[in-house]
């Protein structure tokens, strides 16, 4: 495994629209396991391939609720309420900003073996899905921001 170098806004990659994954690949395997790495590493909850360099619909979330997921070619088929909240994005260092997301959402997809899922998101899961989903359409939670895109204070020890 290894960390990847994350892409940061103004990389053209981030606003482009990533290609299904046909077939699992060693490759492929390869490069979930390092998103998981250097999602960990940066220190968020989701991460999208575009943001490692990566034009494949490929995502990996972990929201701290015990389970690892990776949706490949995600579509959301369902969507249910509202929430508004600050969010970031490791490809934006350093900022934060509201944005409102709906409170459940569906997503279908297929899993790190190729077998079709259909995963339920609410609040911070439902809103990592939909933040990760719009990365695959080259779409940054900037896009969306109501107000100001604010300055993250770094947290002192
Ligand atoms: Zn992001």
């Amino acid at each position: 495994m290894a960390i990847r170098q994350i892409r940061v806004i103004g990389d053209e990659i981030l606003r482009k629209e990533c290609k299904p994954v046909t077939e699992m690949t060693d490759r492929t395997r390869e490069l979930i396991e390092d998103m998981f790495e250097t999602m960990y590493e940066a220190g968020g909850v989701g991460l999208a391939a575009p943001q490692v360099g990566i034009r494949r619909q490929i995502v990996v979330i972990d929201v701290e609720d015990g389970n690892q997921y990776v949706l490949i070619n995600p579509e959301i088929i369902e969507m249910e309420g509202s929430q508004t909240g600050s969010e970031g994005c490791l490809s934006v260092p350093g900022k934060s900003g509201q944005v409102t997301r709906p409170n459940k959402v569906k997503v279908k997809a297929l899993d790190e073996n190729m077998e079709e899922i259909v995963l339920e998101g609410e609040e911070l899961l439902a809103r990592a899905i939909c933040h990760e989903c719009d990365h695959l359409k080259g779409e940054l939670y900037v896009d969306l921001v109501e107000g100001e895109l604010m300055d993250v204070q770094a947290e002192e020890e």
